[in-house]
Formats: structure tokens, sequence, C-alpha cells
């Protein structure tokens, strides 16, 4: 474990008070370790969606387990056809999907065969049953295939073409989707072998942060950071313990961080990191642990607390609502992603010509909340999502993602197309 004076002595050009998006995100790459496979166990599939594949899967069996048909139609062999010339067969019986066909097909023959009938050794292509003319005659039926129908190796799924016996299918680090879940049962597997939950706890300072439940007062506002963070963790797969409102006396703010530190592989607290905060959580998260102060080039969130506090990783966010959620996406979900054993690769930006032109400070990272559309011509197009100030939540519902304007960019003209991170999928 690297203590963070050893990790910002390994980072280029690192300046607490001026770091990048990117550094930021480097910084937290080191800072943080997978769970160990040590702790994985097997579940059910039907427990596993959304969680992490601890070892490598080798499929057992070959998907699917032998040629069959890809449709309904006569299976036959095509090297007995003739350029440009129609063929005639003779139907000599039926596969159905489920049971092998116990016969023999000679030259001149076919087999009348449904979609994921066995295909008999021998027969390599299927035309589908549209494509022929069939006739019978005494109980003979033939089908006619005029030339040129279909190539040799048409409509035929061959073993294996799916996967293959003795090969890895899924690897470890594998986020367990809908499609996963299907391609583990596909192998005949009933469990699978996952990383742990993640245990992260959180809680909200400030002495004018209420509770749900609590009579409003003057000056006061209720508490929404709990709720997002609650639902972007949950959305993730993480186990949380919610503690609630910290008020801002050493004595509730120490127990609160040593409570969460025993129980939890991350804290997440927002509020009091700011410049010129006259509270106790930064003086709290410095006397407990290995503990960074940010200023981050980036809006909005720009000041941010990070380091361990025992052996939990601490996310010190801002307060602001929208910071919250921002940094939230930014740095913390890949963090968590990492410590969870994913290999999940970031979200990846969609590119979508702006309706209005944006004011944006190169030197900074901006996030804007955006609304993207498909304009009339089938291209994307985003306009920003209303009011941008950082405690203004609203937006952030009425938006569908976010409009990042990187670094080293400047101002966006109408049409300009800039990258967005969509919220569908992560939030
Ligand atoms: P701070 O980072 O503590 O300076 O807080 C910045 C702003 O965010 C202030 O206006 C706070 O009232 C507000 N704020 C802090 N924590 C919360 C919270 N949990 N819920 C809603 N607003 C908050
Ligand atoms: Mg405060």
């Amino acid at each position: 474990m690297k203590s963070i004076e050893d990790i910002a002595a390994a980072l280029q050009g690192y300046d607490p008070q001026a770091l990048s998006v990117e550094q930021v995100g480097e910084f937290l790459a080191h800072l943080v370790e997978p769970v160990s496979p040590q702790d994985a166990r097997n579940v059910a599939l039907f427990d596993a969606l959304g969680r992490v594949l601890a070892h490598d899967v080798i499929s057992p069996i070959s998907v699917p387990p032998h040629n069959n048909s890809a449709m309904d139609g006569f299976a036959f062999d095509a090297s007995q056809r003739q350029p440009d010339q129609a063929l005639e067969l003779r139907v000599v019986g039926t596969a159905l999907a489920g049971k092998a066909w116990q016969g023999q097909v000679n030259a001149g023959e076919c087999l009348k065969i449904m979609t994921g009938a066995i295909l008999p050794d021998g027969l390599d292509t299927v035309v589908p049953q549209e494509l022929t003319q069939v006739h019978t005659v005494h109980d003979v039926t033939t089908v006619t295939l005029a030339p040129n129908t279909v190539k040799a190796g048409d409509n035929r799924r061959l073993a294996g073409e799916d996967l293959m016996q003795g090969q890895p299918a899924l690897r470890a680090g594998q986020h367990l989707t809908p499609a996963a879940l299907g391609l583990l049962a596909s192998m005949g597997l009933p469990e699978v072998c996952v990383h742990r939950r993640l245990r992260v706890a959180y809680f909200s300072t400030g002495d004018e942060i209420l509770s749900l439940g609590e009579a409003p007062r003057e000056g006061a506002v209720y508490d929404s950071n709990r709720y997002t963070v609650f639902g972007l963790l949950t959305r993730l797969g993480c186990d949380v313990i919610d503690m609630g409102v910290v008020r801002d006396d050493p004595v509730l703010l120490e127990a609160a961080f040593q409570q969460a530190a025993a129980q939890a592989d991350a804290i997440i607290t927002s509020g009091g990191v700011s410049v010129g905060e006259a509270d106790f959580t930064k003086a709290m998260m410095k006397k407990l642990g290995d503990v960074a102060f940010w200023k981050i080039a980036m809006r909005p969130g720009r000041p941010m607390a990070v380091g361990r506090i025992g052996k939990s990783v601490l996310f010190g966010l801002p307060g602001n609502p929208v910071a919250v959620m921002v940094t939230f996406l930014a740095f913390v979900r890949p963090a968590l992603q990492r410590m969870m054993g994913s290999t999940t690769s970031a979200p990846v930006f969609l590119r979508a010509k702006s309706l209005e032109a944006l004011r944006k400070k190169s030197g900074r990272t901006e996030y804007q909340r955006g609304f993207v559309s498909t304009a009339p011509d089938g291209s994307l197009q985003v306009r920003a999502a209303g009011n941008q100030g950082s405690g203004v939540l609203r937006s952030m519902v009425e938006g569908n993602g976010l409009i990042v304007l990187h670094h080293t960019q400047g101002n966006v003209a109408v049409g300009d197309e800039v990258d967005v991170m969509m919220f569908d999928g992560v939030m």
C-alpha cells in the first residue's frame, strides 16, 4: 500500500493546488487496489447480475455442440452442384431440433431440416424453404433449387462458433451484464465465482444540513447528497452504509470516521473540504488518516480530499449537490470499479453538435449538464440543460448527460462538436 507521499512523488508535475482531471484519475489508479480474489465466492446466476467475475471462465462445452441449421429448409451437400445449373434433390426425411436424424443422405438427396436441428455429417449447406420449389408425386418429394440460390456453407452454424470447449469464454474482471449471464447459462453453468461486494460508507457534513424528517430551520437545507450518493453506489452494485448527517463537532466527526473506517472499503463524505471552511472536517481527516487536500482544475467540483483512513479509501467530496455527482462520476466511480476488480473501461463519450455557444475557460475541465437528442438529419445534437449552478440539482435531472469540455478546450461555437458522457448506464 503506497502512501500519498509516494504516489505524489511518482506523478509528473503533481501540484495539489492545481491538478488536472487526468492527474486525479492517474493518482487514484495508484491509490486503490482491487479486492482480493480470496474473498470471492460462488453465487447462483440469478444473483450474479452486476457482479464482477473473480476468475476466467473456461467453457466446459462447445456452443453450439453440433453443426446445425440456421434456417428451416433443406440440407444438402453443395459439392454436387454444377455452376449455373438448377439442382433437383429427393427429400429422404426430416431432421427436427433436439434429436439427431438417423439415416443416410446420398448424392441426389437432401434432408428437410428445422432451425437448430443437427446437420448430419456430409451435409454442409441449407437452402431456406422459401428459395425452393417443392413437388410431391406418389409419396416422393423433390425440391428444385434455381441456379446460384445459395453458396456452400450457407445457413450452417458450426459447432463451437459461439464458444469452444476448453477456451476462455469470459475473463476475470468482466462485469456481469444480462448478456454475460446468458453466456454463462449457455455453458450449462448454474453458478459463477464473483468478487465480494464493496462496502461503502457515506455521510454528509455541515451544520446547515437537515436530515429528512427534521423541521425546516432558517439557513438550513435538506441533505440531498446522501440520496444521490446512495443512488450512484447502488447502481454500481456496492453495499452501502448510510451514516447520516454528522455535525461540525470534533467528537462526532471522529466517531463517524472511526466507525466508517472499521466497516467500509471506502468512505465518501460531502462538504467541509472547501478553502476557508470553518469546520472540523478537514482537521479530522488530517488527524485520522493519510490524506491529500486538492484543488482540481475543474468545474463544478474544485476542492476534494483523498486518501486513506485505516484501510479505507477516503473520498472527501465538495458539498454542492452537482459537484458531488460530477466528482463521483469523474473520479469515485472509476476508482470504485477498480476496487471491485472490474476491468470495465471508462464510459465512451458521444460526439454531439452543440446547439448553443458555450463559454469555456481553457486550463480546466468543465462539465455542463446537457440534453442530447437526435437532429432531423439523424445526427446527435446537444443543448445545455437549464441553470448550470453547482448547487442546481434540477438540471441534473432534466439533462441526460454531461457535456465534457476538456482541459485545453476553449469556447464552443454553435454547431461545434462536443463530447458527452451519457447518464444512461451509469446512473
Ligand atoms: P461546502 O462544500 O461545505 O462549502 O458546501 C457547499 C454548498 O453545498 C453549501 O451551500 C452547502 O449548504 C451545500 N451542501 C453541503 N452539503 C450538502 C448536502 N448534504 N445536501 C445539500 N446541500 C449541501
Ligand atoms: Mg460546509
